[in-house]
C-alpha cells in the first residue's frame, strides 16, 4: 500500500539505466515513476560542492515544475587521500567534454605516488513530497573498493574498470550487472531508501 501523497513521482533523471533501475524497484509498491524528460523538466543546475545539496536541488527542480513528489540522486567517486576528489566533479574530473577514460587517467595519475589507495563510490537519494518540503527523505549507500593502476573488464561504466573489490577478487567492470546493482553504493541507497519510506509510513 502506497500512501495517496506518493501514488505518482517524477525521476530528476534522463539517465535511462537510472530510470530503469528506479522504476523496476518502485513499480511493486504501485508507485508510478515518470522520467522528468517525459514533463519537459530542464535538467537543472548543479552547483553545490555537497552530492546531498546537489540531489536536493534537482528534486526540489523536478517538484516545482510539475506539482509531483520527486526523486533526484547524485553520486561519484571519493578518494580519502585526495580529500575527497572527484567528488561531486566525477562526470567531469578531466574537464570538458566528459569522458570516463581522461577522468581514469587523471585519477590514476594523481595517485601515481600514493600507497593509501582506498577509494568509495558514494550515493544520495533525495526525495520531496513537494518543492518546499520542510523533511525530504535522505537515503545513501557506499561502496568500498580501490583504485587500482591498470584497468581491468568491459563492464561498468566511468571509474568500474579501476575500481578493485579486495573481497571480490575483481573490479566493478568485472562484475555481472545484476550483481553489482545489489551490493553497489545506488543499490544500498535504493534498499535504504524503501526502508525509509516505511518507516515514514509513505509506503506499507
Ligand atoms: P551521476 O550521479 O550519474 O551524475 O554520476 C556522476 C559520475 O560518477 C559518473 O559520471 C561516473 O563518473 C561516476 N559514477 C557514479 N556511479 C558510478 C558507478 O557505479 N560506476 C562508475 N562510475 C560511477
Amino acid at each position: 500500500m502506497v500512501s495517496s501523497a506518493l501514488q505518482k513521482l517524477v525521476m530528476a533523471s534522463n539517465n535511462k539505466g537510472k530510470l530503469a533501475e528506479f522504476s523496476a524497484l518502485l513499480s511493486p509498491l504501485d508507485i508510478e515513476v515518470i522520467p522528468q524528460g517525459a514533463l519537459n523538466v530542464p535538467e537543472a543546475e548543479e552547483p553545490h560542492v555537497t552530492f546531498l545539496e546537489n540531489a536536493l536541488a534537482k528534486a526540489r527542480h523536478a517538484s516545482r515544475i510539475t506539482g509531483l513528489p520527486a526523486l533526484a540522486d547524485d553520486s561519484g567517486i571519493c578518494v580519502p587521500v585526495l580529500g575527497n576528489a572527484p567528488g561531486v566533479l566525477s562526470a567531469r574530473y578531466a574537464g570538458e567534454p566528459k569522458s570516463d577514460e581522461r577522468n581514469n587517467q587523471k585519477l590514476v595519475a594523481d595517485l601515481v605516488n600514493q600507497t593509501d589507495r582506498r577509494a568509495f563510490y558514494y550515493c544520495v537519494l533525495v526525495l520531496v513530497l513537494h518543492a518546499d518540503d520542510p523533511r525530504p527523505i535522505v537515503a545513501e549507500g557506499m561502496w568500498h573498493g580501490v583504485v587500482q593502476q591498470h584497468p581491468a573488464g568491459d563492464g561498468g561504466f566511468g571509474y568500474d574498470p579501476y575500481f578493485w573489490l579486495p573481497e571480490h577478487g575483481c573490479t566493478a567492470a568485472e562484475m555481472r550487472k545484476e550483481d553489482k546493482n545489489a551490493i553497489s553504493h545506488r543499490g544500498q541507497a535504493i534498499q535504504s531508501l524503501l526502508i525509509k519510506l516505511k518507516e515514514s509510513g509513505l509506503v506499507a
